[in-house]
């Protein structure tokens, strides 16, 4: 089987390996779409906190965002088979430590990520080989495109957690990436009245209206806290969720989260910033929370993704065969151009 490898930084090629045999309660699962995604970026460029700080150690056998079919099941897989069409948690558990033999998989401490930190062999493969414990399969409406988009979607997912809205809600999304986009998707299904993307690029902002936002703002020509203040009578909007990774949208946002609101950042800062108004958050009762994939969250964004007839498969703007993928990085790296989500097909 063919695998696209990140040897070294800005040093990717495709390496032949093994395909891997079924053995246990373990599948062998024909990738048929894998989404690149912010993270596979930095671990290209080298150019990540995570690279830095050691906890991405090359070479990475990288991707993520992932739907397949079932080609192989081993001896003791239960629930699946052949042909069965399939996604995964982003992180495998060991199947061998009292949590995982209890059914706890979720509190395994020996989890490894997809393709990124303490890496289970990723995505941009032919093949992908994982425990049924892990797999779930795809329901018969949701496209493999939709499959492999249900990884990125399942973070935005968390921005929602405790958070109760309805037709009298606002929230404020901030970034046009697939976080963004997802997010924005998600509070419209959710029941938000009033669902406005900020961005820097109309293009995107324009996608972002086909998939449910009510209101697009471009900040690099709008005060972006002053129009959602001007849109909700002054107060601010009920949950603000920033996923574009600047300092300075972490503070927008902030000062545009209404009193007693939520601002959720679902993103990656290059570093520890200093200037979060603190006493600002203190004084309006603001709660600033993180949010990132949980398990559990995958399996109710497909439920979603079932039955949410506004599809979400419109931030797909690049589609790449797998033979193209090393060039088709390389050229995003150099030439930077706008796109929300790259998909990799294998057929
Ligand atoms: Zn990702
Ligand atoms: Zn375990």
């Amino acid at each position: 089987m063919k695998r696209l490898t990140v040897f070294s930084p800005l040093n990717a090629e495709y390496e032949e390996m093994e395909t891997p045999v079924a053995q246990g309660r373990y599948m062998l699962v024909k990738v048929e779409r894998a989404g690149i995604c912010a993270t596979d970026f930095a671990i290209f460029t080298g150019n990540c906190s995570f690279v830095r700080s050691g906890e991405i150690v090359y070479p990475v056998r990288f991707g993520h965002e992932w739907s397949g079919t079932v080609v192989e099941c081993g001896p003791d897989v239960k629930g699946f088979r052949a042909g069965d069409r399939v996604y995964s948690d982003s992180g495998i558990s060991c199947g061998k430590c009292p949590k995982c033999l209890a059914g706890r998989y979720d509190e395994c401490r020996h989890i490894k990520s997809v393709g990124t930190v303490n890496c289970w062999d990723g995505c941009f493969a032919e093949y992908m080989y994982i425990p049924d414990f892990n797999a779930y399969r795809l329901p018969d409406t949701v496209s493999f495109d939709e499959g492999a988009l249900i990884e990125p979607t399942a973070i935005s997912y968390d921005a929602f957690r405790n958070v109760e809205l309805t037709d009298r809600s606002t929230v404020a999304v901030i970034g046009t990436g697939a976080i963004g986009m997802s997010a924005a998707w998600l509070a419209k299904y959710l029941g938000a009245g009033r669902v406005v993307v900020i961005g820097r690029t109309d293009s995107k902002l324009d996608i972002a209206i086909q998939i449910g936002a009510t209101d697009i703002l471009n900040n690099t020509r709008i005060d972006p806290v002053r129009a959602v203040k001007d849109m909700t009578d002054g107060l601010g909007a009920d949950l603000v969720i920033e996923t574009s990774g600047s300092g300075k949208s972490l503070v927008d946002g902030i000062y545009m989260t209404r009193k007693d609101g939520k601002i959720c950042s679902l993103s990656f800062y290059e570093r520890n910033l200093d200037d979060i108004p603190v006493d600002h958050l203190v004084l309006n009762k603001i709660s600033l929370v993180g949010g990132a994939g949980r398990f559990g969250n995958p399996q109710k964004v497909a439920k979603i993704f079932e039955e949410n007839p506004v599809k979400l498969t419109p931030i797909i703007t690049q589609r790449v065969k797998f033979d193209d993928m090393r060039q088709f990085i390389i050229d995003a790296t150099e030439k930077k151009f706008a796109r929300i989500k790259a998909m990799v097909q294998f057929d």
